[in-house]
């Protein structure tokens, strides 16, 4: 699909979207197209997964929003776009820490006066709470009081301010401190101070997802889209069929087993027709008499071959009288061409689950 790079570039150089609800027209439309107008069979968190995760990899727009967004967060926190930053900021009367961090957009409504700022900083509240409970070591709490005052370029955050190890650290003398920052006086030093009390009481995070993302310059929206559609489909995930072949074949599946399934049926074969069979059949896909039979009144629920069970998904593919003497012959055969022997099982067949 062409759509996906022609949107990034949007995304990134105009993130102004702060209604969401265009990304469920856009969602609607894509799904349209993808099922001829038709009802969906398979889920759409299924549909978006990453497609070593058991999903499709259809690209889900407003994640990739999120995610563009979020790059520009990453440059209000490391401060390293000045430029932008004085052009983005030039009406600001706080730091951008106290923004980001200390949640002053209630306080300063101004800050929402702005198409751009306003639109990131949805995204960034959205997910702060994923990446934080406790306060980051990125901050810099005399950036976020004093950056109009003092407009230095170098601002030392708490991860330069603290010193022990977690869940207590303790605040560096001033001496300390000024190793680094030369221009910390006492009048600062007692008001880092100050602001370290107060955020002391939360605590300061100790493992930094968001800083360890954002390390890569290469393909660091890639990066946090993977991560945010981890989130976005950890609840709902790819279990729904793998429960339900677990009940099939009569015993549990675990979910790593599962990811290896689909790992070898993906790399198994170039031919696309193998993997759509392969995708199907691990999705429960196709439609059966007893589904037809849910939907239309009127609909045989009877196999089609044997004409006399319920015509259940797992029935027609393997308990059914008829597929059994398929499976036996395949099974044979495959012992021939392999030269080993294996049990006739569901799982090995079907699956292709040992
Ligand atoms: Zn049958």
């Amino acid at each position: 699909m062409n759509i996906l790079p022609k949107r990034i570039y949007l995304f990134q150089n105009l993130p102004i979207i702060r209604n969401m609800k265009i990304f469920t027209q856009w969602n609607k439309d894509i799904f349209k197209f993808i099922w001829k107008g038709n009802k969906p069979r398979i889920k759409y968190a299924v549909m978006t997964n990453l497609k070593k995760r058991g999903g499709f990899g259809v690209h889900d727009l407003k994640l990739y929003f999120e995610a563009s967004a979020l790059v520009w967060i990453r440059d209000w926190i490391n401060f390293k776009k000045s430029k932008v930053l004085t052009i983005e900021g030039f009406d600001l009367r706080r730091g951008w820490h106290s923004y980001v961090w200390y949640g002053k957009t209630k306080i300063e409504k101004n800050f929402g006066n702005h198409f751009i700022r306003s639109a990131l900083i949805r995204v960034w509240k959205r997910y702060k709470q994923y990446f934080y409970t406790k306060t980051p070591k990125w901050v810099s709490l005399l950036e976020a009081n004093q950056r109009r005052l003092l407009g230095w370029t170098n601002w030392p955050p708490y991860r330069d301010l603290l010193k022990g190890k977690a869940p207590t650290f303790q605040l560096k003398s001033q001496v300390e401190i000024q190793e680094k920052y030369k221009e910390v006086t006492w009048l600062q030093y007692l008001q880092i101070k100050e602001y370290f009390n107060m955020d002391n009481k939360l605590g300061f995070s100790e493992e930094d997802i968001w800083e360890k993302l954002i390390k890569s310059e290469k393909k660091l929206i890639t990066v946090i889209y993977n991560r945010l559609l981890e989130w976005s489909t950890e609840t709902e995930q790819i279990t729904n069929s793998m429960t339900k072949w677990a009940r099939n074949i009569g015993r549990p599946i675990q979910i790593h087993e599962w990811e290896e399934i689909w790992l070898r049926k993906i790399k198994y074969t170039y031919a696309s027709d193998l993997e759509e069979n392969y995708l199907k059949m691990l999705h429960c896909w196709y439609m059966t008499p007893a589904k037809l039979r849910r939907m239309y009144q009127n609909m045989d629920y009877k196999c089609w071959k044997c004409k006399t069970n319920e015509g259940t998904f797992f029935h027609l593919w393997w308990t059914c009288k008829k597929t059994a003497d398929f499976w036996k012959i395949i099974h044979a055969e495959y012992q021939k061409i392999l030269k080993k022997s294996f049990p006739n099982e569901t799982g090995i067949l079907l699956i292709g689950y040992v």
